[in-house]
């Protein structure tokens, strides 16, 4: 589908206008792609994660929330939280696609037109790569069908298996 692309890279040096982090509950700054993001939208951000922690608590496994961006040049960052796979018996694949879907609802519900996403829970969180991909990409494929934004999705892959399991599902979504 022409609304999705596949890129390597590093999510914090998108032109788009709003990144999704891989966030844990707490909102707490952590390692990978939490930690890329932290690092490079500065202090700021940590200090908007732990206002909301304070406000709202936790943010439940499969949901998301959007705020600032900090130093990183787009308009918002949401932060999704993602499953820990614990063998795929504890609703990962559900609680993974929520975690897609309510992104794409929180920025379509924002009126952002670019959006990228990084391959939720398939780092510490231990998700396998190849079920994954696909729960991305289904998730992110019905919703462009029945959406008109968020316009454009961009999946950004750090890792070459990453890419290669993403560019062949894109090859079967229209
Ligand atoms: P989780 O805790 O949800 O598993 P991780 O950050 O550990 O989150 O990993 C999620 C994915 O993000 C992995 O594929 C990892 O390689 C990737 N990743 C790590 N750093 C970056 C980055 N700067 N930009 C994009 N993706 C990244």
């Amino acid at each position: 589908m022409s609304r999705i692309s596949v890129i390597s890279g590093d999510i914090t040096s998108l032109d788009v206008d709003v990144i999704v982090n891989a966030a844990n509950a707490q909102l707490q700054g952590g390692g990978g792609v939490d930690g890329a993001i932290h690092h490079a939208a500065g202090p700021e951000l940590l200090e908007q994660c732990a206002a909301i922690y304070r406000q709202n608590g936790a943010c439940p496994t499969g949901q998301a929330v959007i705020m600032g961006a900090g130093d990183i040049p787009v308009k918002a960052i949401i932060h999704a939280v993602g499953p820990v796979w614990q063998g795929g018996d504890c609703d990962e694949a559900g609680l993974l696609a929520d975690a897609y879907h309510n992104s794409l609802q929180l920025a379509a519900s924002h009126g952002y037109q670019r959006i990228a996403f990084p391959a939720i829970s398939t780092g510490i969180y231990g998700y396998p790569k190849p079920a994954a991909a696909q729960i991305a990409m289904s998730t992110v494929c019905d919703f462009l069908r029945n959406h008109s934004l968020p316009h454009q999705v961009v999946f950004c892959c750090y890792d070459q298996e990453t890419h290669d399991l993403y560019q062949h599902l894109l090859m079967n979504c229209d």
